[in-house]
């Protein structure tokens, strides 16, 4: 290296990396070759340093060599070098000083890690953040599951109200999963292995630890096929639960076509209108609306099982106080259509008829989640499915929970790629 005076550049390099007394940068190695820079960093003789447990001023007892991988400069490799001290208080004996640009027994930078945090952050997979920083993806997997576990641990759920329930898959055969968010903060609390009755008592356990209140909880927000419905009303005794307005419909949907597989057998015009039947008449083409006023007005079981389906989408439009009669109008009509899926469907809705009509008090729904399932999907089809549960959770954690990481942000002018 020729430019300019070697002190100089010395001083350059320890204000580029936020160094204060007494750490300096004392040497720089750049080969062009290996494509890597070396920057040597030390303490001048005598110094002396905080004791790590009671801050008195004390001598170095003794220093390890450590090293440690920074941000790239420019294309090439940059490695910090430094002796690690060791003090010896008068009171507290011999204790290790740790050096302000890495954590404990961290091999890169806080500037390194908080760059693999960034990229994780942005939606990039472990094995893609591998290759643009050139480290093995298992190096990434532990710096991420790091600082979420150390963002996790600080957060808290102490102003949970609302709690949205989804599940969704790890992989194909019915590896699930299942995500409670906080319906206000609109952020992913606890993700839970599987969807039985244990589910509830993970997440409560979870939820406990973090501050979480459970005679706070006024609402869970979630589908009527979740298996652990009674477990959350005995855990959560003051909370409501409001089924899924679109999953309630979605039944409904499930029943109409049920009953229009079951009728084309006899009915070829039923053929190929399975969407024709699911779709918003006012979302149709000309030509598909014109054929679909037909069938609906038809004397068909499956335009019947549409009415009936129709009738309970409206009841969404109305007032709170009259919802109750207008379910009730509705369950005799849809009990009484002599359409098993239908009749079915009205059984169970009557069952769970507390959560289906909390909707008009609580006016929540599940659309969050949705929206963090597919979210959660398209990172997993990213990465081409999840190893373990603990990735996976990372995963979601790292982009749906806001949490809050203690990182470093980069300096400004510091030698780092982005
Ligand atoms: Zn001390």
């Amino acid at each position: 290296m020729t430019a300019g005076d070697p002190m100089q550049m010395n001083r350059l390099f320890s204000a580029a990396l936020g160094l204060s007394a007494p750490w300096e940068v004392v040497g720089l190695e750049f080969d062009a070759d290996r494509r890597r820079l070396d920057i040597r960093i030390d303490f001048p003789p005598g110094s002396t340093f905080a004791c790590p447990d009671c801050g008195q001023a004390c001598k170095v007892h003794d220093a390890t060599e450590l090293t440690w991988r920074h941000m790239n400069f420019f294309e090439h490799r940059a490695f910090l070098h430094a002796r690690q001290p060791r003090t010896k208080c008068s009171k507290d004996g011999v204790k290790t000083v740790q050096v302000p640009w890495a954590r404990p027994g961290a091999e890169f930078t806080l500037l390194f890690e908080a760059t693999v945090v960034e990229m994780g952050r942005n939606g990039l997979t472990p094995s893609a953040i591998g290759r643009m920083v050139g480290e093995n993806d298992t190096r990434v997997w532990r710096i991420l599951e790091h600082y979420v576990d150390e963002a996790r641990a600080r957060d808290s759920h102490a102003d949970v109200s609302q709690v949205g329930v989804d599940e969704t898959s790890r992989q194909k055969g019915h590896v699930y999963v299942t995500l409670f968010a906080d319906m206000v903060a609109a952020r992913v609390l606890t993700v839970v292995e599987g969807k039985d009755h244990t589910t509830v008592s993970s997440f409560l356990a979870d939820f406990v630890a973090h501050g979480g209140d459970p005679q706070k909880v006024t609402d869970f927000s979630l589908d009527m096929s979740a298996a652990f419905i009674k477990g959350l009303g005995k855990d959560f005794p003051r909370a409501h639960l409001t089924f899924d307005r679109f999953h309630v419909i979605q039944l409904m949907n499930d029943a109409v076509d049920e009953v229009r597989r079951a009728e084309q057998k006899s009915r070829p015009e039923l053929k190929k209108t399975r969407y024709s039947w699911l779709r918003n008449e006012k979302n149709m083409k000309d030509d598909e609306r014109e054929s679909f006023q037909a069938l609906k007005d038809s004397t068909l079981a499956t335009a019947r099982a549409w009415r009936i389906k129709t009738a309970l989408q409206d009841l969404y439009d109305e007032e709170p106080d009259k919802a109750p009669g207008i379910f009730k109008r509705w369950y005799f009509w849809a009990t009484h259509s002599r359409l098993a899926p239908v009749v079915r469907v009205a059984h169970t809705l009557r069952e769970h008829q507390a959560g289906v009509l909390r909707w008009f008090q609580s006016r929540v729904n599940n659309g969050l989640l949705e929206g963090f399932n597919s979210l959660v999907q398209a990172a997993k089809a990213r990465s081409r499915g999840f190893r373990s549960f603990r990735k996976m959770a990372t995963i979601i954690y790292l982009l749906l929970a806001k949490l809050e990481f203690r990182l470093p942000q980069a300096l400004p002018g510091a030698i780092h790629a982005r």
